[in-house]
């Protein structure tokens, strides 16, 4: 894999993408976008999109889910007392 800098690696490759999702090497190379010593790019993150991102929506989801259950059992009550006032 050639070498690239963040901000050329994004020109080559044409990503809009965080440069978190990227390992970035903790030494200095040189760049072959640009000529320059810089922190290059040295892979994909692999987990950074699918696990991570799916954990997080799946427990946000369910989180909600949860708390729908929590609300309709907080407002079974009411819709039990509304029911019969409203068959009155
Ligand atoms: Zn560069």
């Amino acid at each position: 894999m050639a070498q690239f800098c963040y901000e050329c690696f994004k020109k080559t490759f044409d990503i809009d993408e965080p440069e978190e999702k990227y390992v970035i090497s903790k030494t200095l190379y040189l760049c072959e976008g640009c000529g320059k010593l810089k922190k290059v790019v040295i892979s994909e993150r692999l987990f950074y999109n699918s696990l991570l991102y799916h954990f997080l929506v799946f427990s946000f989801r369910l989180i909600y889910k949860i708390f729908r259950i929590i609300l309709k059992i907080v407002l079974l009550p009411y819709n039990i007392y509304r029911k019969i006032i409203l068959k009155k």
